[in-house]
Protein backbone atom coordinates (compact mmCIF):
# COMPACT_ATOMS: atom_id res chain seq x y z
CA UNK A 1 0.00 0.00 0.00
CA UNK A 2 1.27 3.86 -0.06
CA UNK A 3 3.93 4.50 1.40
CA UNK A 4 3.85 6.55 4.40
CA UNK A 5 7.24 6.93 5.46
CA UNK A 6 7.67 10.88 6.52
CA UNK A 7 10.22 13.13 5.68
CA UNK A 8 11.17 16.36 7.57
CA UNK A 9 12.83 19.46 5.84
CA UNK A 10 15.59 20.56 6.80
CA UNK A 11 15.33 24.87 7.73
CA UNK A 12 14.56 27.35 9.63
CA UNK A 13 11.19 26.98 10.01
CA UNK A 14 9.24 23.89 11.49
CA UNK A 15 9.44 20.87 10.15
CA UNK A 16 6.47 19.81 7.43
CA UNK A 17 6.43 15.78 7.02
CA UNK A 18 5.06 15.04 3.60
CA UNK A 19 4.71 11.50 2.38
CA UNK A 20 7.89 10.38 0.35
CA UNK A 21 6.92 8.90 -2.44
CA UNK A 22 3.30 8.58 -3.14
CA UNK A 23 0.73 11.27 -2.42
CA UNK A 24 -2.45 9.52 -1.06
CA UNK A 25 -5.56 9.75 -2.88
CA UNK A 26 -9.18 9.55 -2.25
CA UNK A 27 -10.10 7.12 -4.63
CA UNK A 28 -7.30 4.81 -3.43
CA UNK A 29 -5.49 4.28 -6.26
CA UNK A 30 -1.44 4.86 -6.65
CA UNK A 31 -0.13 7.40 -8.85
CA UNK A 32 2.68 5.94 -10.64
CA UNK A 33 4.58 9.07 -11.54
CA UNK A 34 7.72 9.75 -9.79
CA UNK A 35 8.79 6.37 -9.15
CA UNK A 36 11.48 4.51 -9.85
CA UNK A 37 10.77 1.19 -12.06
CA UNK A 38 11.81 -1.28 -9.10
CA UNK A 39 8.93 0.56 -6.68
CA UNK A 40 6.63 -0.25 -9.76
CA UNK A 41 7.57 -3.81 -9.74
CA UNK A 42 6.92 -4.27 -6.04
CA UNK A 43 3.42 -2.49 -5.94
CA UNK A 44 2.94 -4.80 -9.23
CA UNK A 45 4.09 -8.04 -6.75
CA UNK A 46 2.25 -6.28 -3.42
CA UNK A 47 -1.30 -5.78 -5.98
CA UNK A 48 -0.78 -9.74 -6.92
CA UNK A 49 1.36 -10.38 -9.80
CA UNK A 50 3.56 -13.33 -10.19
CA UNK A 51 7.20 -11.88 -9.02
CA UNK A 52 8.33 -13.05 -13.13
CA UNK A 53 5.21 -11.27 -14.05
CA UNK A 54 5.50 -7.70 -12.10
CA UNK A 55 9.06 -7.71 -13.42
CA UNK A 56 8.37 -7.57 -16.81
CA UNK A 57 4.82 -5.29 -16.51
CA UNK A 58 6.96 -3.14 -15.07
CA UNK A 59 9.91 -2.52 -17.41
CA UNK A 60 6.96 -2.20 -19.88
CA UNK A 61 5.12 0.61 -17.76
CA UNK A 62 8.28 2.55 -16.78
CA UNK A 63 9.21 2.29 -20.85
CA UNK A 64 5.60 4.25 -21.49
CA UNK A 65 5.38 6.31 -18.86
CA UNK A 66 8.95 7.53 -19.03
CA UNK A 67 10.26 7.47 -22.41
CA UNK A 68 6.55 7.78 -24.15
CA UNK A 69 4.98 10.15 -21.95
CA UNK A 70 1.24 8.17 -22.48
CA UNK A 71 -1.01 8.75 -19.54
CA UNK A 72 -3.65 6.19 -20.21
CA UNK A 73 -2.97 2.84 -19.68
CA UNK A 74 -5.18 1.55 -22.50
CA UNK A 75 -2.34 3.34 -24.55
CA UNK A 76 -0.07 0.30 -23.84
CA UNK A 77 -0.52 -1.72 -26.79
CA UNK A 78 2.10 -4.60 -25.64
CA UNK A 79 -0.02 -5.03 -22.69
CA UNK A 80 -2.64 -7.51 -22.72
CA UNK A 81 -5.75 -5.56 -23.06
CA UNK A 82 -7.09 -7.89 -19.81
CA UNK A 83 -4.53 -6.83 -18.05
CA UNK A 84 -5.16 -3.15 -19.09
CA UNK A 85 -8.58 -2.79 -16.43
CA UNK A 86 -6.41 -4.55 -13.50
CA UNK A 87 -4.17 -1.08 -14.20
CA UNK A 88 -6.56 0.79 -14.15
CA UNK A 89 -8.55 0.09 -11.29
CA UNK A 90 -5.26 0.18 -9.03
CA UNK A 91 -3.05 2.91 -10.51
CA UNK A 92 -3.08 6.45 -12.04
CA UNK A 93 -0.43 8.22 -14.35
CA UNK A 94 -0.68 11.83 -12.99
CA UNK A 95 0.16 14.86 -13.97
CA UNK A 96 0.39 18.28 -11.51
CA UNK A 97 -2.85 19.96 -12.45
CA UNK A 98 -2.82 23.33 -14.83
CA UNK A 99 -4.79 26.14 -13.03
CA UNK A 100 -2.74 28.77 -15.34
CA UNK A 101 -0.74 29.00 -18.31
CA UNK A 102 0.25 32.11 -19.58
CA UNK A 103 2.37 32.47 -23.13
CA UNK A 104 4.75 35.61 -23.26
CA UNK A 105 4.69 37.32 -26.61
CA UNK A 106 8.98 36.26 -26.03
CA UNK A 107 7.53 32.79 -26.54
CA UNK A 108 8.45 32.29 -22.90
CA UNK A 109 5.41 30.26 -21.11
CA UNK A 110 4.65 30.07 -17.51
CA UNK A 111 2.55 27.75 -15.68
CA UNK A 112 1.02 27.82 -12.34
CA UNK A 113 0.32 24.04 -11.38
CA UNK A 114 -1.45 22.45 -8.29
CA UNK A 115 -0.31 19.01 -6.34
CA UNK A 116 -3.19 16.73 -5.70
CA UNK A 117 -3.62 18.40 -2.15
CA UNK A 118 -4.32 21.47 -3.18
CA UNK A 119 -0.88 23.31 -2.96
CA UNK A 120 0.39 25.71 -5.76
CA UNK A 121 3.68 26.12 -7.46
CA UNK A 122 5.47 27.25 -10.61
CA UNK A 123 6.93 26.37 -13.71
CA UNK A 124 8.61 28.37 -16.65
CA UNK A 125 9.86 27.57 -20.53
CA UNK A 126 12.38 29.98 -21.67
CA UNK A 127 12.82 29.08 -24.97
CA UNK A 128 16.23 30.38 -26.80
CA UNK A 129 17.35 30.14 -30.21
CA UNK A 130 19.65 27.42 -29.50
CA UNK A 131 18.15 25.89 -26.69
CA UNK A 132 14.93 25.43 -24.61
CA UNK A 133 14.78 25.61 -20.69
CA UNK A 134 13.12 24.64 -18.58
CA UNK A 135 12.84 26.05 -15.22
CA UNK A 136 11.46 23.87 -12.51
CA UNK A 137 10.27 24.37 -9.00
CA UNK A 138 11.55 22.33 -5.93
CA UNK A 139 9.40 23.03 -2.90
CA UNK A 140 6.09 25.23 -2.60
CA UNK A 141 7.43 28.18 -1.02
CA UNK A 142 11.37 28.29 0.49
CA UNK A 143 12.40 28.44 4.14
CA UNK A 144 15.10 30.30 3.19
CA UNK A 145 13.83 34.10 3.25
CA UNK A 146 16.71 35.87 0.54
CA UNK A 147 15.79 39.59 0.59
CA UNK A 148 15.18 39.86 -3.01
CA UNK A 149 13.62 37.30 -3.39
CA UNK A 150 9.40 36.92 -3.99
CA UNK A 151 9.66 33.14 -3.07
CA UNK A 152 11.27 33.94 0.09
CA UNK A 153 8.43 35.64 1.38
CA UNK A 154 6.55 32.78 0.99
CA UNK A 155 6.01 30.58 3.99
CA UNK A 156 7.38 27.12 2.93
CA UNK A 157 4.24 25.02 2.44
CA UNK A 158 5.96 21.44 1.67
CA UNK A 159 9.05 19.95 -0.66
CA UNK A 160 7.47 18.51 -3.95
CA UNK A 161 7.67 14.73 -3.70
CA UNK A 162 9.52 13.42 -6.69
CA UNK A 163 6.34 13.06 -9.21
CA UNK A 164 5.26 16.45 -8.29
CA UNK A 165 8.52 17.27 -9.49
CA UNK A 166 9.15 14.68 -12.69
CA UNK A 167 5.82 15.47 -13.48
CA UNK A 168 6.96 19.08 -14.66
CA UNK A 169 9.02 17.97 -17.04
CA UNK A 170 6.05 15.66 -18.28
CA UNK A 171 3.49 17.96 -18.54
CA UNK A 172 5.73 20.19 -20.47
CA UNK A 173 6.56 17.32 -22.75
CA UNK A 174 2.91 16.96 -23.05
CA UNK A 175 2.46 20.50 -23.94
CA UNK A 176 5.34 21.40 -26.27
CA UNK A 177 3.90 17.61 -27.57
CA UNK A 178 7.63 16.38 -27.51
CA UNK A 179 7.17 12.86 -26.38
CA UNK A 180 9.34 10.04 -28.61
CA UNK A 181 7.37 8.25 -31.41
CA UNK A 182 7.81 4.72 -32.80
CA UNK A 183 7.50 1.33 -31.45
CA UNK A 184 8.46 -0.86 -28.84
CA UNK A 185 10.78 -2.87 -30.67
CA UNK A 186 14.18 -3.48 -29.05
CA UNK A 187 12.77 -3.17 -25.84
CA UNK A 188 13.69 -6.08 -24.55
CA UNK A 189 17.65 -6.02 -26.36
CA UNK A 190 18.35 -3.10 -25.43
CA UNK A 191 18.30 -1.41 -21.74
CA UNK A 192 19.42 2.46 -23.05
CA UNK A 193 17.08 3.21 -26.19
CA UNK A 194 19.02 5.90 -27.08
CA UNK A 195 18.99 9.37 -25.27
CA UNK A 196 16.62 12.62 -26.40
CA UNK A 197 18.40 14.42 -28.56
CA UNK A 198 18.57 18.07 -28.34
CA UNK A 199 17.77 18.20 -32.65
CA UNK A 200 14.62 20.03 -33.78
CA UNK A 201 13.21 19.47 -29.78
CA UNK A 202 11.98 22.17 -27.94
CA UNK A 203 12.97 21.45 -24.16
CA UNK A 204 16.56 20.48 -24.37
CA UNK A 205 17.85 22.04 -20.77
CA UNK A 206 16.72 22.06 -16.94
CA UNK A 207 16.96 24.27 -14.60
CA UNK A 208 16.39 23.57 -10.91
CA UNK A 209 15.76 27.37 -10.35
CA UNK A 210 11.69 27.37 -9.71
CA UNK A 211 10.51 27.76 -6.11
CA UNK A 212 12.54 26.49 -3.51
CA UNK A 213 15.44 25.16 -2.48
CA UNK A 214 16.42 21.98 -4.38
CA UNK A 215 19.35 20.99 -1.56
CA UNK A 216 16.70 21.16 1.23
CA UNK A 217 14.58 18.40 -0.93
CA UNK A 218 17.71 16.47 -1.99
CA UNK A 219 15.87 13.17 -1.65
CA UNK A 220 12.87 13.73 -3.68
CA UNK A 221 15.09 16.05 -6.44
CA UNK A 222 17.65 13.10 -6.84
CA UNK A 223 14.63 10.55 -7.40
CA UNK A 224 13.23 13.03 -9.56
CA UNK A 225 16.14 14.19 -11.79
CA UNK A 226 17.15 10.14 -11.92
CA UNK A 227 14.51 9.64 -13.97
CA UNK A 228 15.24 12.75 -15.97
CA UNK A 229 18.49 11.24 -16.62
CA UNK A 230 17.67 7.49 -17.15
CA UNK A 231 18.15 6.26 -20.79
CA UNK A 232 15.11 4.44 -20.38
CA UNK A 233 12.97 7.16 -19.13
CA UNK A 234 12.96 11.09 -19.92
CA UNK A 235 17.00 10.36 -21.00
CA UNK A 236 17.69 13.76 -21.07
CA UNK A 237 21.41 14.28 -20.12
CA UNK A 238 22.81 15.10 -16.69
CA UNK A 239 24.95 17.98 -18.78
CA UNK A 240 21.81 19.66 -19.50
CA UNK A 241 20.54 20.15 -15.94
CA UNK A 242 21.55 22.48 -13.63
CA UNK A 243 20.79 22.50 -10.01
CA UNK A 244 20.94 26.17 -8.67
CA UNK A 245 21.63 26.14 -5.04
CA UNK A 246 21.51 29.22 -2.17
CA UNK A 247 24.47 27.46 -0.71
CA UNK A 248 23.45 24.83 1.06
CA UNK A 249 27.55 23.34 1.98
CA UNK A 250 26.91 20.25 3.38
CA UNK A 251 24.59 18.82 0.79
CA UNK A 252 26.96 20.16 -2.19
CA UNK A 253 29.21 17.31 -2.44
CA UNK A 254 26.90 14.70 -2.37
CA UNK A 255 24.92 16.21 -5.15
CA UNK A 256 27.85 16.19 -6.81
CA UNK A 257 28.74 12.50 -6.53
CA UNK A 258 24.75 11.20 -6.32
CA UNK A 259 23.09 13.37 -8.47
CA UNK A 260 25.75 14.25 -11.01
CA UNK A 261 24.53 17.79 -12.62
CA UNK A 262 25.88 21.39 -12.90
CA UNK A 263 25.84 23.33 -10.40
CA UNK A 264 25.02 26.91 -10.03
CA UNK A 265 25.42 28.90 -6.98
CA UNK A 266 23.61 31.30 -6.09
CA UNK A 267 26.33 33.92 -4.68
CA UNK A 268 24.70 37.23 -5.40
CA UNK A 269 27.66 39.31 -2.77
CA UNK A 270 31.40 39.24 -1.93
CA UNK A 271 31.04 40.65 1.50
CA UNK A 272 29.80 38.65 4.49
CA UNK A 273 27.95 41.90 5.71
CA UNK A 274 26.60 42.12 2.48
CA UNK A 275 25.84 38.55 1.78
CA UNK A 276 24.52 38.25 5.30
CA UNK A 277 21.62 40.78 4.59
CA UNK A 278 20.69 39.21 1.00
CA UNK A 279 21.25 35.81 1.65
CA UNK A 280 20.83 35.16 5.33
CA UNK A 281 21.76 31.22 4.89
CA UNK A 282 25.22 32.89 4.81
CA UNK A 283 25.27 33.28 8.38
CA UNK A 284 25.04 30.20 8.61
CA UNK A 285 27.36 29.02 5.72
CA UNK A 286 30.00 31.48 4.77
CA UNK A 287 31.17 32.46 1.27
CA UNK A 288 34.86 30.63 2.49
CA UNK A 289 33.17 27.88 3.04
CA UNK A 290 30.95 27.94 0.41
CA UNK A 291 33.84 28.48 -2.01
CA UNK A 292 35.59 25.81 -0.74
CA UNK A 293 32.63 23.18 -1.37
CA UNK A 294 32.11 25.01 -5.10
CA UNK A 295 36.24 23.97 -5.34
CA UNK A 296 35.43 20.49 -4.51
CA UNK A 297 32.06 19.77 -6.30
CA UNK A 298 32.61 16.67 -7.99
CA UNK A 299 32.88 16.62 -12.09
CA UNK A 300 33.57 20.96 -12.02
CA UNK A 301 35.74 20.99 -14.52
CA UNK A 302 37.25 24.13 -17.21
CA UNK A 303 34.78 21.86 -19.62
CA UNK A 304 31.37 22.12 -16.91
CA UNK A 305 32.73 25.48 -14.81
CA UNK A 306 30.20 26.18 -12.08
CA UNK A 307 27.81 29.23 -12.81
CA UNK A 308 27.83 31.80 -9.78
CA UNK A 309 24.88 33.34 -10.11
CA UNK A 310 24.64 37.71 -9.07
CA UNK A 311 21.33 39.48 -8.95
CA UNK A 312 22.63 42.82 -9.86
CA UNK A 313 20.37 45.55 -6.59
CA UNK A 314 21.46 48.72 -7.56
CA UNK A 315 23.95 50.14 -4.64
CA UNK A 316 24.28 47.74 -2.56
CA UNK A 317 26.46 44.74 -4.49
CA UNK A 318 26.91 46.16 -8.22
CA UNK A 319 30.27 48.85 -7.32
CA UNK A 320 32.96 48.18 -9.44
CA UNK A 321 35.16 46.86 -6.22
CA UNK A 322 32.51 44.48 -6.16
CA UNK A 323 32.80 43.16 -9.32
CA UNK A 324 37.06 43.29 -8.49
CA UNK A 325 36.42 41.70 -5.31
CA UNK A 326 34.32 38.79 -6.91
CA UNK A 327 37.34 38.10 -9.52
CA UNK A 328 40.01 37.77 -6.47
CA UNK A 329 37.91 35.37 -4.89
CA UNK A 330 36.92 33.25 -7.99
CA UNK A 331 40.69 32.95 -8.91
CA UNK A 332 41.89 32.66 -4.88
CA UNK A 333 39.92 29.41 -4.94
CA UNK A 334 40.82 28.53 -8.73
CA UNK A 335 37.50 27.88 -9.50
CA UNK A 336 36.15 26.67 -13.08
CA UNK A 337 33.71 29.71 -12.78
CA UNK A 338 31.06 31.95 -14.64
CA UNK A 339 29.19 34.28 -13.70
CA UNK A 340 25.77 34.45 -14.58
CA UNK A 341 24.45 38.44 -13.58
CA UNK A 342 20.80 38.83 -13.38
CA UNK A 343 19.20 42.11 -13.35
CA UNK A 344 17.07 42.21 -10.35
CA UNK A 345 13.27 41.46 -11.53
CA UNK A 346 11.22 44.03 -9.01
CA UNK A 347 8.16 42.31 -7.58
CA UNK A 348 5.78 44.88 -5.12
CA UNK A 349 7.10 45.82 -1.75
CA UNK A 350 10.60 44.43 -2.81
CA UNK A 351 13.40 46.22 -0.29
CA UNK A 352 15.95 46.83 -3.73
CA UNK A 353 15.86 48.39 -7.70
CA UNK A 354 17.53 46.58 -10.27
CA UNK A 355 20.86 48.24 -11.22
CA UNK A 356 21.22 50.78 -13.86
CA UNK A 357 22.26 48.69 -17.65
CA UNK A 358 25.30 51.33 -17.42
CA UNK A 359 26.70 49.82 -13.60
CA UNK A 360 25.53 46.32 -14.98
CA UNK A 361 27.89 46.35 -18.04
CA UNK A 362 30.61 48.18 -16.00
CA UNK A 363 30.39 45.07 -13.62
CA UNK A 364 30.40 42.57 -16.58
CA UNK A 365 33.41 44.38 -18.25
CA UNK A 366 35.35 43.84 -14.66
CA UNK A 367 34.51 40.24 -14.34
CA UNK A 368 35.37 39.84 -17.70
CA UNK A 369 38.64 41.37 -18.01
CA UNK A 370 39.10 39.43 -15.01
CA UNK A 371 39.30 36.19 -17.61
CA UNK A 372 35.71 34.93 -16.48
CA UNK A 373 32.50 34.83 -18.59
CA UNK A 374 29.94 37.04 -17.36
CA UNK A 375 27.04 37.61 -19.82
CA UNK A 376 24.22 39.25 -18.69
CA UNK A 377 20.79 37.71 -18.24
CA UNK A 378 18.04 39.18 -20.49
CA UNK A 379 15.11 39.28 -18.76
CA UNK A 380 12.39 37.17 -20.44
CA UNK A 381 8.78 37.14 -20.17
CA UNK A 382 8.61 40.38 -18.54
CA UNK A 383 4.61 40.76 -19.58
CA UNK A 384 3.67 37.39 -17.00
CA UNK A 385 5.87 37.88 -14.16
CA UNK A 386 7.65 34.82 -15.42
CA UNK A 387 11.46 34.97 -14.17
CA UNK A 388 12.72 32.19 -13.32
CA UNK A 389 13.38 32.96 -9.66
CA UNK A 390 10.52 35.02 -8.91
CA UNK A 391 8.09 33.06 -9.35
CA UNK A 392 5.42 35.25 -7.66
CA UNK A 393 1.64 34.41 -8.43
CA UNK A 394 -0.19 37.69 -9.66
CA UNK A 395 -2.78 34.77 -10.06
CA UNK A 396 -3.76 34.68 -6.55
CA UNK A 397 -5.50 38.01 -6.89
CA UNK A 398 -7.77 36.61 -9.88
CA UNK A 399 -11.25 35.67 -8.60
CA UNK A 400 -11.58 31.62 -8.58
CA UNK A 401 -14.08 31.84 -11.54
CA UNK A 402 -11.97 33.61 -13.93
CA UNK A 403 -8.93 31.15 -12.75
CA UNK A 404 -11.42 27.96 -13.31
CA UNK A 405 -11.89 29.53 -17.06
CA UNK A 406 -8.74 30.14 -17.55
CA UNK A 407 -8.06 26.75 -16.74
CA UNK A 408 -10.03 25.30 -19.00
CA UNK A 409 -9.16 27.55 -22.09
CA UNK A 410 -5.32 25.70 -21.38
CA UNK A 411 -6.63 22.27 -21.02
CA UNK A 412 -8.30 22.97 -24.42
CA UNK A 413 -5.12 24.77 -26.14
CA UNK A 414 -2.91 21.94 -24.80
CA UNK A 415 -5.16 19.71 -26.62
CA UNK A 416 -6.21 17.76 -23.42
N1 LIG B 1 16.79 28.33 -4.16
C1 LIG B 1 17.70 28.21 -5.23
C2 LIG B 1 17.05 28.07 -6.59
C3 LIG B 1 15.84 28.91 -6.85
S1 LIG B 1 16.11 30.65 -7.02
C4 LIG B 1 18.67 29.36 -5.22
O1 LIG B 1 18.46 30.32 -4.48
O2 LIG B 1 19.67 29.27 -5.94
C5 LIG B 1 16.85 30.76 -8.66
C6 LIG B 1 17.66 32.02 -8.88
O3 LIG B 1 16.83 33.18 -9.04
C7 LIG B 1 18.59 32.34 -7.72
O4 LIG B 1 19.86 32.70 -8.17
C8 LIG B 1 17.88 33.51 -7.09
O5 LIG B 1 18.75 34.23 -6.31
C9 LIG B 1 17.35 34.26 -8.27
N2 LIG B 1 16.31 35.23 -7.93
C10 LIG B 1 15.38 35.15 -6.97
N3 LIG B 1 14.59 36.25 -6.94
C11 LIG B 1 15.02 37.06 -7.92
C12 LIG B 1 14.62 38.36 -8.39
N4 LIG B 1 13.60 39.01 -7.85
N5 LIG B 1 15.30 38.89 -9.42
C13 LIG B 1 16.32 38.21 -9.99
N6 LIG B 1 16.74 37.00 -9.59
C14 LIG B 1 16.12 36.43 -8.56
FE1 LIG C 1 14.69 30.36 -1.53
FE2 LIG C 1 16.35 30.57 -3.67
FE3 LIG C 1 14.45 32.42 -3.17
FE4 LIG C 1 16.57 32.25 -1.57
S1 LIG C 1 16.57 32.80 -3.76
S2 LIG C 1 14.43 32.49 -0.91
S3 LIG C 1 16.91 30.05 -1.53
S4 LIG C 1 14.10 30.28 -3.70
Amino acid sequence: MADTNLMSIPGQVDPVPVARDITPRADGRLDLIGLPKERIRELFEDAGLEPKQAKLRSKQVFHWLYHRGVTDFDAMTDIAKTMRPWLTERFVIGRPEVVEAQHSTDGTRKWLLKTADGHEFEMVFIPDADRGTLCVSSQVGCTLNCRFCHTGTMKLVRNLTPGEIVGQVMLARDALGEWPKGSMAGLDEAEDEGHYSSDGRLLTNIVMMGMGEPLYNFDNVKSALKLVMDGAGLALSKRRITLSTSGVVPAMQRCGEEIGVNLAVSLHAVTKEIRDEIVPLNKKYGIEELLEACAAYPGASNARRITFEYVMLKDKNDSDEHAHELVRLLKQYNLPAKVNLIPFNPWPGAAYETSTPERVRSFSNIVFEGGISAPVRTPRGRDIDAACGQLKTAAEKKSRAQRDREAAEAAEAAGA
